[in-house]
């Protein structure tokens, strides 16, 4: 199989070919002056992510997991069209999502944000942030717009009149209902959901992941569901893929994968779940990952994850290993896999 193991198949709607995203991070103010002044600035390139294959089932839901800054939120908006990728593409129905100006070519794919606030504009009534996506594209005219946003808003459990309010009189959870309705109101086939439950409490969070599984179900949606939280990623997710500073370095069926890890990342972010006895509420175990992501701006050669794995020889500092299928739908990027 090649690099990053596709497993192609006829069912698949998203294929992600090598994508790689790299970009400059600003200058700080001491260097903007510096550079001002006409000293020369080092000239720096962020990996976020690093040459990536994976494909995503036709109404499947897929996991995408990895510790903050590994390239997960990138690599989601690679897919969903939002920034093009520096190498590779990203396709559904084989058709690229960007075209060669690095343009979004199809409304297919939407995303939902974790800030539902931030996401929406303080200053327009829910029903017209609903309905301009829907009417620029043409999928609804001015004179029905009324009647489709109220579909939209009772879709996600929220009244027809919520149209005529604005961002703030809703609260967390109600945006982010509301930020979902905009999405759906495109008629997308896929959903690229980044940490969509992350600035929501607890109680709330429970309902927003129910209410994607009953859109799942109702309209046969698929959906890339981006966490750090491995709880809600095995509750939600068919299959999960692993992250780690901008590569996949495990895939496969969730359960499976959450009951024998064969990647020594997996393993170490399951074992640093914190796991409580349920009567007492006492912490039984709590097993940190030991040392910290290096920086993608200068990522170790060989594999990523070789300066913190205990598995570490000579060959896994200096060859990258590729994601290979280990049988039973899995895979993983691993020259000594548990
Ligand atoms: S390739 Fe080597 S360093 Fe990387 S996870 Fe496997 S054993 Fe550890």
């Amino acid at each position: 199989m090649s690099e990053g193991g596709s497993f192609k198949d006829m069912n698949q709607i998203i294929t992600v070919e090598n994508v790689s995203k790299r970009f400059s991070p600003r200058l700080s103010f001491g260097e903007k002056i510096a550079a001002r002044l006409g000293s020369p600035i080092e000239t720096r390139t962020v990996h976020a992510v690093d040459g990536v294959s994976f494909a995503i089932r036709k109404g499947e839901v897929l996991g995408l997991v990895g510790e903050s800054g590994c390239g997960k939120s990138t690599l989601g908006r690679v897919i969903a069209g939002i920034h093009p990728p520096s190498a590779g593409a990203a396709s559904i129905d084989s058709a690229p999502v960007m075209n060669a100006a690095g343009r979004k070519t199809t409304t297919r794919i939407q995303m939902v944000f974790q800030d539902p606030f931030a996401s929406l504009d303080p200053r327009i009534r829910i029903g017209e942030t609903i309905s301009e996506g829907p009417i620029a594209h043409n999928l609804v005219s001015s004179a029905e717009a009324k009647a489709y946003v109220a579909r939209w808003l009772t879709a996600v459990g929220l009244p027809a009149e919520a149209a005529e309010r604005f961002p703030h009189q809703f609260s967390g959870g109600q945006r982010q209902r509301v930020a979902i309705a905009r999405a759906l109101a495109m008629q997308p086939d896929v959903l690229v959901c980044d940490e969509p439950v992350a600035s929501l409490d607890v109680s709330i969070q429970a309902q927003i992941i129910n209410l994607f599984l009953k859109l799942r179900r109702e309209l046969g949606l698929t959906m890339l569901f981006i966490s750090h939280d491995l709880g809600i990623v095995r509750h939600i997710s068919d299959r999960i893929a692993v992250m780690y500073l901008g590569r996949i370095v495990e895939l496969g069926p969730t359960e499976a994968v959450y009951a024998a890890p064969q990647h020594p990342y997996t393993r170490a972010l399951l074992d640093s779940v914190p796991k409580f006895v349920t009567d007492a509420d006492e912490l039984v175990s709590f097993k940190p990952i030991e040392g910290e992501l290096p920086s993608p701006l200068s990522p170790p050669k060989g594999c990523h994850f070789n300066l913190r794995c205990p598995k570490a020889e000579a060959r896994c500092r200096s060859e990258r290993p590729p994601l290979d299928e280990q049988g039973g739908e899995r895979a993983v990027a691993c020259h000594f896999p548990l």
